[in-house]
C-alpha cells in the first residue's frame, strides 16, 4: 500500500499503528455517548478482528486497535451494520466532547450532551485548515474543560435580586465564591457585580427567602484554546449568550471564519491571533445579529 493510501485511511479514521500491518480504528461518537447495544457491536468487532481491546481516548472517543489491514473494510461495514460509524482524523471538525449536562447531572444548566449531538450532526468531519475541536460543559464547574477547545461552551446562570423578598440576611454574600455580592441593608440594596460574577447560581440556591433569583440561563464562549505541544487556553468572548440555536450559529460562524482566514497548519487560535480577536468576535456576532435580528443572543455586561 502506498503512502498516499495511508493518508486516505487516516482521514477516514483508520490509523496505522506502530506494529506493522495493524491499524487502530476510530469511531464516531458525540459527547462520549454510545448505546449499550452499540457497545456490544464494538466489543464483538474488537474480539473477532482485534485483540479484545478497546481504547478510550483523551477526548471521549473510542478506538479499536490491532485490526489487520486486510480486515479494515470488513470491520467498517460490520460496525455500520450495527449502527456504529467509523470516525475521522486529519484537518476536519473532530469529535465534539461534552459532559452529561442537565439531562443527567443535577448541576447542569445546558443539555451539553444533546448540544454535542446536534453540533456533531451539523459539522462533524467538515474540512477545515487543521483539526477543529468543540467542547461543551453544562455548567461553570467545567468538567469538560471548555477552554482547552478551539470553541468551548460553558453553561451559566445569571442572578438577579428581588428587593421585595429580601431580608438582608447576608447569606448570598457569604456563599458567593467570586466576591461579587455586597449586601447593604442601610442603603436598602444588594449589589451584584456581574463583571465579577461567574454565573454559578450558588446565591440563588442559598437564599432562604427566594430573593435571589434566576435572570437568565445561557452560556459563555471561549475561542482558540488547544492542547498539544504548546497548550493555550481559549479566550472568552464578551457577553453571555442564550439559546441552543446561538450555540450552533457561533460554531458555524467560527468554522466559516477559520475556513476564510486560516492558513494550512494554522490552528484556530493562531488564526484568531493573526487576524485579531476583536475582528473574529465581530465576524461571529455580526452574523449572529443578522440571523437572529437585533435581539441577538449576546448580552453585554
Ligand atoms: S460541568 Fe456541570 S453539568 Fe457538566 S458534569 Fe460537571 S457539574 Fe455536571
Ligand atoms: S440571601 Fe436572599 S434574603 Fe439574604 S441578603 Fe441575599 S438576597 Fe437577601
Ligand atoms: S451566581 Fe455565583 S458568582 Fe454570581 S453572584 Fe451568585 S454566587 Fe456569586
Amino acid at each position: 500500500m502506498k503512502e498516499a493510501d495511508y493518508k486516505e485511511l487516516k482521514k477516514g479514521g483508520m490509523m496505522r499503528q506502530a506494529e506493522k500491518g495493524k491499524f487502530s480504528v476510530r469511531l464516531r461518537l458525540a459527547g462520549g455517548r454510545l448505546t449499550a447495544e452499540a457497545m456490544g457491536v464494538v466489543k464483538d468487532v474488537a474480539d473477532r478482528y482485534g485483540r479484545g481491546e478497546i481504547h478510550l481516548t483523551a477526548r471521549q472517543g473510542i478506538e479499536i486497535p490491532f485490526i489487520s489491514q486486510d480486515d479494515l473494510f470488513k470491520v467498517k461495514s460490520e460496525l455500520a451494520a450495527g449502527g456504529v460509524e467509523v470516525g475521522v482524523c486529519g484537518p476536519t471538525v473532530r469529535t465534539v466532547t461534552a459532559c452529561q449536562g442537565s439531562k443527567v447531572c443535577p448541576l447542569g444548566v445546558l443539555d451539553a450532551s444533546g448540544l454535542a449531538s446536534e453540533v456533531d450532526r451539523l459539522f462533524y468531519g467538515k474540512p477545515v485548515p487543521t483539526k477543529f475541536k468543540v467542547g461543551i460543559s453544562g455548567c461553570v464547574n467545567n468538567c469538560l474543560k471548555a477552554e482547552e477547545n478551539d470553541i468551548g461552551i460553558k453553561g451559566g446562570i445569571e442572578p438577579c435580586w428581588n428587593r421585595d423578598l429580601c431580608t438582608y440576611c447576608g447569606v448570598c454574600e457569604a456563599v458567593c465564591p467570586a466576591d461579587a455580592i455586597r449586601v447593604r441593608e442601610e442603603e436598602g440594596r444588594v449589589h451584584i457585580d456581574l463583571g465579577k460574577c461567574i454565573y454559578c447560581g450558588d446565591c440563588i440556591k442559598a437564599c432562604p427567602f427566594r430573593a435571589m433569583q434566576e435572570s437568565r440561563r445561557g452560556f459563555f464562549v471561549f475561542a482558540g484554546g488547544k492542547f498539544g505541544r504548546f497548550p493555550s487556553l481559549g479566550k472568552k468572548m464578551g457577553g453571555f449568550f442564550t439559546g441552543d440555536s446561538a450555540v450552533i450559529s457561533i460554531v458555524r460562524e467560527s468554522i466559516e471564519f477559520f475556513k476564510s482566514f486560516g492558513k494550512p497548519k494554522d490552528r484556530f487560535g493562531t488564526t484568531i491571533q493573526r487576524v485579531g480577536f476583536k475582528e473574529y468576535e465581530k465576524y461571529v456576532l455580526d452574523a449572529l445579529k443578522e440571523e437572529m435580528g437585533e435581539k441577538a443572543a449576546r448580552h453585554h455586561r
